[in-house]
């Protein structure tokens, strides 16, 4: 840390640097201040956390730390993938941070004709159904409950937005106790009183009473918290296993590994891979054709004929060579 400091105050009184040293020394100083901090006192101390969009490469600024899940961690970056789940063509591709949320791709997934998206739990948070909303699309992801395990969770409870009420499991009715500051919902207090005379208090709450917050979008969460439990639901969330069919081809014809360095070379290998994928299954008899996710009950669960129909899905892209 002592040398990368003294480079930098060299650097940083030298004149007319060129654009490389320029460039050289605002990565020093990136790499050298995201995992160390310096007190008023000069000593170092090791920050808590990650440090957003933590530069892991100094070779490929664009890898990062990526997680599939809680306890699956990986370097490198996403690629992301939307399919046509019923004739089953790759309609997208792109790569991304492998530090971002899958959901944040989806923009990137659909076109002006898309009309519905078929994703897993990923892609159904509240702010990236709004913004599908706004666009006129519908987005057909299971909502994973949230809470204790054991517990009742908030889809236990019946919330009206429009009446401003709350009723919970055992019958008993709150009023909204928060509000934003633009006066829209933001939760509901049970009574002390109800809540401690209730018999099912074990299952809801450790504290003398119950709480239940609402997300700004709660309205979006509400809708499709109903959907869910409909058959049409069910019906369309069939559809959704066939990308996950077309990210294992990505994968056998090499794009669990970036053979570029960087982003932008890393696009054109997903897009090489997906028109690949497409021209192969372009060559493939019906016969010999896979029937997309499974029997559809109804007419489409719902959706008409002819309704643009995408699935996302991501997958993880490390590098060829580890870390550079
Ligand atoms: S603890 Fe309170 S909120 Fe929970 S079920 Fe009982 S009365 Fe309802």
């Amino acid at each position: 840390m002592a040398h990368a400091r003294g480079v930098l105050e060299v650097l940083g009184e030298g004149e007319d640097l060129s654009e490389g040293e320029r460039q050289a020394g605002e990565l020093l100083t990136q790499v050298a201040d995201q995992d160390v901090k310096i007190d008023e006192e000069g000593r170092f101390h090791l920050r808590h956390g990650v440090t957003k969009d933590r530069v892991i490469s100094v070779t490929d600024l664009e890898m990062r730390h990526g997680r599939k899940s809680k306890h699956r961690c990986f370097d490198g970056y996403k690629f992301h993938v939307s399919e046509d789940p019923e004739t089953e063509p790759i309609t997208g591709v792109a790569m991304g941070w492998a530090s971002e949320h899958d959901a944040e791709s989806l923009p990137q997934m659909v076109d002006d004709d898309t009309e519905v998206v078929i994703g897993d739990g990923v892609y159904g948070t509240a702010d990236m159904r709004a913004k599908m909303d706004a666009e006129g699309i519908q987005v057909v992801a299971p909502q994973r409950p949230a809470g204790r395990k054991g517990m009742f969770t908030k889809a236990d409870f019946r919330i009206d937005l429009n009446q401003a009420t709350c009723r919970c499991p055992a019958g008993a009715t709150a009023s909204p106790a928060y509000r934003r500051k633009d006066g829209a919902l933001k939760g509901f207090r049970f009574s002390r009183a109800d809540c401690e005379r209730c018999d099912l208090k074990v299952q809801c709450t450790r504290s003398p009473y119950r709480i239940v917050n609402l997300h700004s979008q709660e309205k979006h969460l509400l809708t499709a918290r109903e959907f869910q439990g409909t058959e049409d639901f069910r019906a369309l969330y069939r559809l959704r296993p066939t990308v996950e069919r077309k990210i294992a081809e990505m994968v056998r014809h090499g794009m669990r590994r970036a053979r570029y360095m960087g982003m932008r070379r890393g696009d054109l290998q997903a897009l090489f891979t997906a028109a690949v994928v497409n021209l192969k299954r372009n060559h493939v008899p019906d016969s010999h054709r896979s029937p997309p996710g499974g029997p559809v009950a109804g007419p489409r669960g719902g959706v008409a004929e002819g309704t643009r129909i995408v699935t996302p899905k991501a997958g993880r892209v490390t590098p060829l060579c580890g870390l550079r």
